[in-house]
Order: C-alpha cells, then sequence, then structure tokens
C-alpha cells in the first residue's frame, strides 16, 4: 500500500500558505499577484514529483502523470476568497499531489498514477466555476471576454494577460484517460466535528437554483396615498416571501435550505412607497426532486399573486445547478479505506457546498471527501484543521485511490 509522507505533505501546505498570508488565513484572490506566483510555485513541486505540469491559457495548473497504466484525475483549487481561509482548496490539491507522489514511490502500485489539478477560479471571483467547466470546454472565447473581477470589476483579458496565461491554448480533458476524478476538501461544516469523526464521505453535492422575484407597483406619497389605494411594491414583496418561506417549510426535505440573500425596494425612501422591489431567492438540496417541488410551489405562489394583484410580479432564473451524485465505487473505496485508517470514524453525508467535483461528474465518474473543519468556520481567515487530522485524511484519501487503480 502506498503511505504519504507527512512531514512532505504538510511542508507543503504550509509554504502554500505564504502565498498572500492575512492574519492565520491567505488573501490569494484568483490572478492577484500572490495567486499567480502560487501556480509557478506548485509547477515546480508538480515537476519535482515527475509530473508534467502546465498552466493552460485560463490558469488551470495540471501536472500530468507518465504512466502508461490506469489513471485518475486529482485536485481541486488554490486561489481563496478574499481575506479567507488557508486549507479550502490547497487541501484537495496538496493531498493530490503527495497521492501521486506516493503512488510513484510505491512498487506495488505498479503502472498507475495520478494527474493533479488546480482548477481556476472555483471561488467564482470572474464567473462560476470557470477553471472546470473550460475543462470540459464549456467557456466560450466570448465568456472569457464578457468575465469581469466581481469586486474590482477587471476585465479577466486584462488578468489574464497581466498573469502571463493570454494566448495560451486550454486544456481540455479526453474522459478516456481517467477511471474518475477524486477530490478532498475541509468539510466547513460541523457534521464531522460534533459527530467526534474524522472522513466525511461525500454521497453527492448539492443543487443551487436562484431567482430573481420582481414586483411592480405604483411609486407614490407615503402620507397622502391611503392603504386601500396602495400599489405597494414592497409590502407585496415582503408578503411573497412570507409565504414562500411558509410553503417552503412544508415541502423541505431534511437537509434542503433556502435563502433570500438580497432585497431592494425603489427608491428606497421613508416617505415614498416603493413602486419596484426585487428580492433573491436561492434554495438548495442534494434531490432533484425536492428542488422540482419547491420551483413549482414558488411558481404558484408568485402566478397567484399576479392574478389576485396589486402588484406585477416577475421571475428570472439566475441559476440552476442539479445536485450531481457521486460514484457509487468510489464511495465504497474511501469508506473502506476509512475503515482501515481510522476505523468506526467515517460518515456518508451530502455536500452543502459546491466543489468542482460536481462539475467532473458531467463526464467521469466523481469521488469526494471530507476532512474536519474546526468549528465549522470557512470563508473566513480562522479556518483550520489540526495537522493530525490533515495527515489522517491524506492518508485516507491516498488508500482510496490506490484501491481504485488497483482493481
Ligand atoms: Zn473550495
Amino acid at each position: 500500500m502506498p503511505s504519504i509522507n507527512p512531514d512532505r505533505l504538510l511542508g507543503d501546505l504550509y509554504k502554500l500558505r505564504t502565498f498572500g498570508t492575512y492574519k492565520t488565513g491567505v488573501h490569494r484572490p484568483t490572478f492577484s499577484p500572490e495567486d499567480v506566483a502560487s501556480r509557478q510555485w506548485l509547477t515546480e513541486r508538480m515537476t519535482d514529483a515527475g509530473l508534467d505540469a502546465q498552466i493552460d491559457g485560463i490558469g488551470n495548473v495540471v501536472g500530468f502523470t507518465r504512466v502508461s497504466g490506469r489513471k485518475v484525475l486529482a485536485g481541486s483549487h488554490i486561489e481563496s476568497q478574499n481575506y479567507a481561509g488557508w486549507l479550502d482548496g490547497p487541501l484537495g490539491v496538496i493531498y493530490a499531489l503527495e497521492a501521486a507522489r506516493s503512488l510513484r514511490e510505491d512498487p506495488t502500485t505498479g503502472d498507475a498514477g495520478i494527474d493533479v489539478i488546480a482548477f481556476c477560479d472555483e471561488e467564482g471571483h470572474f464567473g462560476i466555476f470557470l477553471g472546470s467547466r473550460s475543462f470540459l470546454g464549456q467557456v466560450s472565447e466570448a465568456d472569457i471576454d464578457k468575465a469581469r473581477d466581481r469586486m474590482r470589476g477587471t476585465p479577466m483579458r486584462e488578468a489574464l494577460a497581466k498573469a502571463g496565461y493570454a494566448g495560451r491554448p486550454r486544456l481540455k480533458i479526453d474522459p478516456r484517460r481517467y477511471v474518475g476524478y477524486f477530490e478532498a476538501h475541509i468539510e466547513q461544516g460541523r457534521t464531522l466535528e460534533t459527530g467526534n469523526l474524522k472522513v466525511g464521505v461525500v454521497t453527492g453535492l448539492v443543487g443551487l437554483f436562484n431567482y430573481r422575484i420582481t414586483a411592480v407597483g405604483q411609486q407614490n406619497h407615503a402620507g397622502t396615498t391611503m392603504m386601500w389605494e396602495r400599489r405597494d411594491a414592497g409590502l407585496t414583496l415582503i408578503r411573497l416571501a412570507s409565504a414562500i418561506d411558509r410553503r417552503f417549510g412544508q415541502l423541505k426535505a431534511e437537509r434542503t435550505v433556502w435563502t433570500f440573500g438580497s432585497m431592494k425596494f425603489e427608491p428606497g425612501e421613508p416617505s415614498i412607497i416603493p413602486g419596484h422591489a426585487q428580492a433573491v431567492l436561492q434554495f438548495r438540496d442534494a434531490d432533484l426532486a425536492v428542488l422540482e417541488r419547491m420551483e413549482a410551489a414558488l411558481f404558484e405562489i408568485l402566478d397567484e399573486a399576479n392574478r389576485t394583484g396589486p402588484c406585477e410580479i416577475s421571475r428570472e432564473n439566475l441559476r440552476r445547478n442539479v445536485p450531481a451524485a457521486m460514484d457509487a465505487g468510489f464511495q465504497q473505496a474511501l469508506e473502506d479505506a476509512a475503515a482501515h485508517h481510522a476505523p468506526g470514524l467515517a460518515i456518508r453525508m451530502p455536500s452543502a457546498a459546491g466543489h468542482d467535483a460536481q462539475i467532473m461528474a458531467q463526464v467521469i465518474p466523481a469521488g469526494m471527501m471530507f476532512v474536519p473543519s474546526i468549528g465549522g468556520i470557512s470563508h473566513h481567515w480562522a479556518e483550520d484543521t489540526s495537522d493530525e487530522d490533515i495527515v489522517l485524511g491524506a492518508r485516507v484519501f491516498t488508500d482510496a485511490i490506490a484501491r481504485v487503480l488497483r482493481v
């Protein structure tokens, strides 16, 4: 069985943490100077590991193995959210790198190997899963022309040119090359920690639907316009949100969540009845049937409100990610590996957050595992996992891949 080198694994993770250090976390948004430097560093570590490394035209970093036998693709991302944690992304990339090195050093692994990948911009500074979707051929040149940094507005073309990636070809997956895709990630929640568990075997990644709901009424004087004659877009939207919340409460599954992340009234003054109001509703679940019944209920409520007035209601779908199931055989391999290294300390669970694995699952079998997050904290500089848990997770991850490759 291949065995990982804990010092080498932790050493690489600590080194990656020095690019854009912020308090105990990192600030390494996509294509920032620190991010570009970390991508370059990663190619060097890949080369040291005997991989053919390159950075493509959208910033994906890939290290190709030279072996001729069975192969998996494994990785995650290395850019961070703004002023965020050091492990969200890097853990999965360095696990993949360490697994590739361990397999290479182990005579029992034979001619099997791992291609290591860091997908660019999983954190969505410029778009939605741009790196992994580009790797599947789902991102056009026009999409890149349009993409801008969500905080600073910098065009993606400009950022790519500054990084030195402009004009490079974009790599595309050859699905026949792989048995499948593996990704490890910190849990970013408290399921493992509260259960005193060490490994989460991901069953599937939740889907999410985003809808913009707009109410149009009549802007008017808030003192002289009687209640009966008002067409108050703001109040209409508040009532709708409340009705949707009540209805979703009846339709939800165990882990369904929904959020009104934004609500805006126009003109937004104390003495003016809003003539226009807009909200964004998001709902998530791991089961497409649950999402679809909530969507149907949403439409019903909005249509009914439109019929009865007093405002015109419209809806627009902003995002429709369907849930992605993880491969049953890979789940079993992760569970078997966990039973060996951490007996009784693994649990099967869905992922409530999005990851590149859900994109890869569209074309090849995918498997994913979680390690505990201290306090469940993530997307914050305090995000952390103990060295002990990091090392244990890497053992399980590497062993699971070896089991899949050996079959
Ligand atoms: Zn992540």
